[in-house]
């Protein structure tokens, strides 16, 4: 491929404006997290599922909300070459659904327990936990109403944060009923909030005529001060919407789960029915929800399959990060190799890559000391390195098929230098290593 001359030649390429690269010393912190949400949905007996980063435009545009800020404002889209109109997904939860109705997964044992973990992308305005790029572990249970499942999957988001070590977090629970309960109230909100309408965010001026809902989260100072008094939905769920309701807080108490009602959650799309809650930490401000999710029982419909229930939620992985760093739970870190090999000479290179990559094979892991430099430089890079020993092969060794071992690492009765057959050497480090373990 050809590229044209850049003009801006001299100007340095960065990564695009709210995307981030993760460098060595937070992967570290990123893959325990990735292995508590792995470990937590296996406990749980969730399955993974891997879906598209690109969708067809409409499985967003017609379950998200035409008029959501996601679809919005929000969406990457483009045309493929092919005409195709595309979106780099911006979210998980329609993704999975097309997947459940395009793989037939209404003929498996219902419901069907899903979980995912990758990044969305959202045309945002980058702040401080607010990326154009972002990671979210998410759950999926589709196929059953039973409210039952509403407090299993909030109970999964509790087990991880606390798995993860953030026990400060709050959990704000609501119910936005069914369409049904939805359409009284929605009559009566509108009537509260057309008196205030002048006062409005622009915003909020716009959604009073498209979809009221959506003013009761709005970030807004002023429209959240009008919406404090403004009729709240719970008062208007019909018997068997309430009967659901108070299932889930029922499991809830039942599983020590605290939560406090919270009118101002109805969460911004238009799948969600019934439960919708969000997790934060307690005392937070600014971009600080962890994650959320509700009931989505017409959604499956909504893509075109069969009318199908579901409830999941998704949390920011960034969000957890910075939560764990701040509070200093997880450490930015890099592991460092147990061994660093030392080969001095052209015969001590021989021997050593031979002797290095058996070390390997028993899954010893072994950095190699780049050939060419002074004794002292290498030991020097070898304390660097943070491995608890250096294995040394000079002239000496291999004419004696040895190996000199040093150990870096304090290890309280074991001698600083030693020497060993090199047939002998994976036992002696593993020796070295258990020894170091029980004296950590
Ligand atoms: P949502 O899909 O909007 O319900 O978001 C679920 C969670 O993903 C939020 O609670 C945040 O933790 C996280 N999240 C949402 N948008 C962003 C963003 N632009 N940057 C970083 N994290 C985000």
């Amino acid at each position: 491929m050809k590229f044209e001359k850049d003009t801006r030649e001299k100007n340095i390429l960065q990564a695009p404006r709210g995307m981030r690269d993760i460098l060595p010393s937070e992967s570290v912190a990123l893959s325990k997290v990735r292995d508590t949400c792995r470990e937590v949905a296996r406990i749980f007996d969730y399955r993974e599922i891997v879906t598209p980063i690109v969708e067809d435009i409409g499985v967003f545009a017609r379950t998200v909300g035409d008029d959501s800020d996601l679809v919005q404002k929000e969406m990457y889209t483009f045309d493929d070459r092919g005409g195709e109109q595309l979106a780099l997904r911006p979210e998980n939860t329609a993704g999975v659904c097309r997947a459940y109705i395009e793989h037939g997964m209404k003929s498996l044992p219902q419901p069907v327990r899903l979980w995912y973990f990758g990044s969305f992308f959202r045309y945002d305005r980058p702040q401080a936990g607010r990326y154009r790029q972002l990671t979210q572990f998410g759950i999926e249970a589709i196929g059953s109403e039973d409210p039952s499942l509403d407090a299993e999957v909030i109970s999964l988001q509790s087990k991880l944060y606390k798995s993860l070590g953030l026990n400060d977090i709050r959990l704000g629970i609501n119910s936005i009923g069914t369409q049904s309960s939805r359409s009284n109230f929605l009559l009566a909100l509108g009537g509260y909030l057309r008196k205030f309408e002048a006062e409005l965010s622009e915003d909020s001026q716009r959604r009073l005529k498209t979809n009221p809902m959506r003013i009761i989260d709005s970030k807004d100072l002023t429209d959240q001060e009008i919406i404090k008094d403004a009729p709240k939905i719970l008062d208007f769920l019909s018997e068997g919407d309430e009967a659901h309701f108070h299932r889930v807080t029922r499991d809830l108490d039942s599983l020590g789960i605290s939560y406090d009602i919270d009118h101002s959650i109805v969460r911004g799309l238009d799948y969600y029915t019934h439960t919708v809650w969000e997790f934060e930490p307690i005392g937070a401000s600014g971009q600080s929800t962890l994650g959320g999710g509700g009931r989505y029982d017409g959604l499956i419909e909504e893509l075109g399959g069969p009318s199908t229930p579901g409830v999941g939620f998704a949390t920011g992985i960034e969000r957890i990060l910075i939560n764990l760093l701040d509070k200093g739970i997880i450490d930015q870190q890099v592991i460092p190799p147990d061994v660093f090999f030392i080969a001095l000479g052209s015969e001590g290179h021989h021997t050593a890559v031979k002797l290095a990559m058996e070390l390997r094979d028993h899954g010893i892991s072994v950095k190699a000391g780049g050939g060419g430099r002074s004794m002292k430089s290498l030991m020097r890079a070898a304390n660097n390195s943070g491995a608890f020993v250096a294995v040394v092969i000079g002239d000496e060794e291999v004419t004696e098929q040895s190996a000199a071992i040093r150990i870096l690492r304090d290890s309280a009765d074991s001698d600083r230098n030693l020497k060993v057959p090199q047939e002998d050497l994976v036992t002696a480090i593993r020796d070295i290593q258990s020894q170091s373990v029980v004296d950590a």
